[in-house]
């Protein structure tokens, strides 16, 4: 929540450039007061954080303020005491990595925990990989004035996997901050700031922010005494659809998993712990489809499979494309930027996923996972009534453009013949 605060007053003052082309003067004159956008977000953060805890006023008196450890399968030790318990539910979350080279300039080392625990945006940064929470906060200080370098040796884009998407999101993204493909070493720290290198390059910054993936809280908590095994990156390992560690009375959920470390999956893995540790025999869950949204702008999604993962299957699906260069609304809103692949079942027309790079890609994004949720073949889909004008006639340009792909000839324009002959229709019927 922090983060996207963030990006909201970096988007906010970002429009700014596009004031005077739509006839509004005087936008020059506005400035970012960095203290108080930073007071901002965290003045967001505490009241959703408080909100959070009012949940668990509810509940209070079972609650223990205390790290737990285990200290065997059935009971944990807590702050000197110990409990017992039939089946245990690990959720300890995750924390930002910090590598050891790293930890001579800790000083001038941010993560995105401690970014918005500044008083004052820097004016110089570095920041240290570019997976989603990485290329989010490049963007937002970038657009905040901040002079950001962003350094990944693998440029992930938000994981897009279409070859055609990437390139886009790396032209859109690489014109607003300098984007370097190499690993990035601290050279030396000082008071002025701390050296850098990569890609036999130097850079001079104030702080640097590490955001170069995150560990599991696992370390600390004795799972070795309950007999589980932790896998390389020290996560346990679940059944996804009971989220039971097999063979053992335990069960975790979140990101402690490291699988799919974002909100929704967080909050219905740890449902799904919780329902089956309440009850002697546990139920397998169905998993919701996959969805990826990084908040850059334009905003980068995967719905479903991804290209990579589909093309892995073989050539069974017809994917869609369609810009947003030239669709309406886009170019209403200044926002004609980004495309949208879809990919369709070459057989039965079934939606198998999409990737996009798209204004207002979020809503875009859902749009498609309800579709998804719903198994929808695209002649389902394109019953959908869409407005004019709506970005969401973007996405049905992608579709039509699969659909000519599948040479089905039900797929008549945008709907669906239907299956009766008008009365009358044919010419001198009686
Ligand atoms: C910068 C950033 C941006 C993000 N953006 C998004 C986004 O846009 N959308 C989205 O869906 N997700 C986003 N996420 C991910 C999302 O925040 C997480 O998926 C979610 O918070 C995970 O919840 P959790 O309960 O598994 O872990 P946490 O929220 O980390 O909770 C774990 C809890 O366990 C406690 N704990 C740890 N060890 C012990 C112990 N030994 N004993 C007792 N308690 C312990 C911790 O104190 C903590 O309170 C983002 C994450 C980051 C870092």
């Amino acid at each position: 929540m922090p983060s996207k605060a963030l990006l909201h007053v970096a988007n906010a003052f970002h429009h700014r450039l596009k004031f005077s082309e739509i006839g509004i003067s005087g936008s020059g004159r506005l400035a970012v007061d960095g203290s108080r956008a930073l007071l901002h977000v965290r003045n967001l953060r505490d009241r959703f954080v408080d909100s959070v805890m009012d949940g668990i006023e509810e509940w209070k008196d079972h609650l223990i303020t205390a790290a737990a450890r285990f200290a065997d399968a059935h009971s944990l030790e807590v702050d000197g005491d110990r409990i017992d318990a039939d089946r245990i539910i690990v959720a300890t979350g995750s924390r930002p990595a910090l590598p050891d080279a790293w930890r001579p300039c800790e000083e001038h080392v941010l993560t995105t925990d401690s970014l918005f625990d500044e008083v004052a945006l820097p004016q110089r940064i570095a920041v240290i990989g570019l997976g989603p929470a990485g290329l989010e906060m490049s963007q937002a200080l970038a657009r905040l004035g901040v002079k950001v370098v962003g350094i990944d040796p693998k440029m992930s884009m938000g994981g897009l996997t279409s070859p055609h998407l990437r390139r886009i999101a790396n032209d859109l993204i690489a014109a607003e901050f300098e984007l370097v493909e190499s690993e990035a070493r601290p050279i030396n720290a000082s008071a002025e700031g701390i050296a850098i290198s990569a890609d036999d390059r130097r850079w001079n910054v104030d702080k640097v922010l590490l955001s170069v993936g995150r560990v599991p809280n696992t370390d600390g908590l004795g799972l070795e005494n309950a007999g589980v095994n932790l896998g390389g990156d020290g996560s346990p390992t679940v059944n996804p659809r009971t989220m039971r560690i097999e063979g053992t009375n335990i069960y975790a959920a979140g990101d402690v998993l490291g699988q799919r470390a974002i909100l929704h999956e967080a909050v219905d893995e740890g449902r799904i712990a919780g329902y089956n540790a309440a009850r002697e025999q546990d139920q397998s869950f169905e998993r919701r489809p996959p969805l990826a949204i990084t908040f850059c702008a334009p905003n980068i999604a995967i719905v479903g499979g991804s290209r990579a993962s589909l093309d892995t299957e073989g050539p069974v699906f017809a994917a869609g494309l369609a810009s947003f260069a030239g669709q309406g609304r886009a170019i209403i809103d200044g926002e004609n930027r980004g495309a949208a692949e879809i990919y369709l079942e070459r057989n039965s027309g079934r939606l198998l996923g999409a990737e996009l790079v798209a204004p207002q890609g979020e809503h875009l994004a859902h749009f498609l996972g309800g579709m998804l949720a719903c198994k929808a073949r695209l002649e389902d889909i394109l019953q959908v009534p869409i407005y004019h004008p709506v970005l969401e006639e973007g996405l049905r340009s992608a579709l039509k453009d699969a659909a000519s792909r599948l040479q089905d000839d039900r797929l008549v324009i945008d709907f669906m013949r239907c299956e009766d002959a008008p009365a009358g229709a044919a010419i001198g019927a009686d």
